[in-house]
């Protein structure tokens, strides 16, 4: 296969994921691309797609379980797609924005939920396409439309619809979102926003091992009123450990790297809490983390 040059600086800037991931693993993908707009990755996109190179997309990488040794196929990192436009009535975020500079501004400019989402790390294109947030809020609250490309290359604007967005899931899978649009509302006052953001940091702190390496929850909840965390728990798991990698003592719905775990750390220590849940509890555990193999 005869490959267009852009190609050989994409393979060139190519570095180990483990350095792009909260959980600090992960090895090299083949080409990494970092456009800077929505019509430069568009280009990307189309390029891959006429040479059959697969494109996964990469955000925060605070959701993410990247497999060691090489990653096949190209990485598109979102980071350089950014910025801010304010309206009155809503706020047009660039993908690759953090989610936790929208979430500070979103008690000034009145975007209903987020300031409920403080604490949780990545890009808006992530929170979008996972759907994030938690007891206080989440990106449903108050997104209206999205911005993307298509696996094919063609750029596109989609209005979004309320039960577009699942729990921990969206309808974006095969598009790369380049932006998304939120929605201001004069209820949400900056002193209403304010004292949400504080209620729901408090719990995070109390909660979370936020400063440890880690990806966040690692299973969904299995259903309403059960919590992966709890059934690690009872199942007397905190604190189990495969090589360098853990089952956090603090939540047990997290899973630490306590440094140079590797991608088959985390993926030994899965099975064995899946295996224990569905043992003791008669419970399967899905993932929530997105795993690259
Ligand atoms: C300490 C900690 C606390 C956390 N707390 C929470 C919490 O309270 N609630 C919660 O919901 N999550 C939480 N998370 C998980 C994480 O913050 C969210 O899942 C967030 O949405 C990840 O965004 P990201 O940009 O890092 O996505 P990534 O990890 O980069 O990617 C995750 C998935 O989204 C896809 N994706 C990323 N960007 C795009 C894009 N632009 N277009 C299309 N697909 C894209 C990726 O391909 C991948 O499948 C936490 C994580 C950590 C480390």
């Amino acid at each position: 296969m005869v490959l267009p040059h852009d190609f050989d600086a994409a393979h060139e800037r190519a570095e180990g994921l483990a350095r792009r991931t909260s959980l600090g693993v992960g090895g090299r993908p083949r080409w990494l691309f970092e456009p800077t707009s929505a019509e430069a990755c568009a280009e990307i996109v189309r390029m891959c797609h006429r040479e059959g190179v697969p494109v996964r997309v990469l955000g925060g990488g605070c959701n993410l379980l990247v497999r060691d040794g090489t990653l096949e196929g190209a990485v598109i990192a979102t980071r350089q797609i950014r910025g801010f436009e304010i309206h009155p009535d809503r706020v047009v975020v660039g993908a690759g924005q953090g989610f936790p500079d929208l979430v500070r501004k979103a008690i000034e400019l009145g975007i209903p939920g987020l300031p409920g989402c403080p604490g949780i790390p990545g890009s808006v294109g992530g929170v979008v396409f996972m759907n994030a947030g938690g007891r206080f809020g989440s990106v449903a609250d108050a997104l209206i439309a999205v911005t993307g490309v298509t696996a094919e290359g063609a750029c596109f604007e989609r209005a979004v619809e309320p039960g577009d967005l699942g729990y921990r899931s969206s309808p974006f899978a095969g598009s790369i979102i380049t932006g998304a649009v939120f929605r201001r509302d004069p209820a949400w006052t900056a002193e209403r926003g304010a004292a949400l953001f504080r209620q729901a940091m408090d719990w995070k702190r109390e909660t979370q091992p936020l400063s440890a390496r880690s990806a966040g929850c690692m299973f969904k909840n299995p259903s309403r009123g059960h919590s992966a965390g709890r059934l690690i728990e009872e199942a007397g798991l905190k604190g189990l450990m495969v090589g360098k990698a853990m089952v956090s003592t603090r939540h047990a719905n997290f899973i630490v790297n306590l440094g140079g775990a590797t991608a088959e750390d985390v993926h030994a220590l899965i099975a064995r809490v899946q295996d224990a849940v569905r043992e003791r509890q008669g419970v399967d555990l899905e993932l929530e983390v997105q795993v690259w193999s």
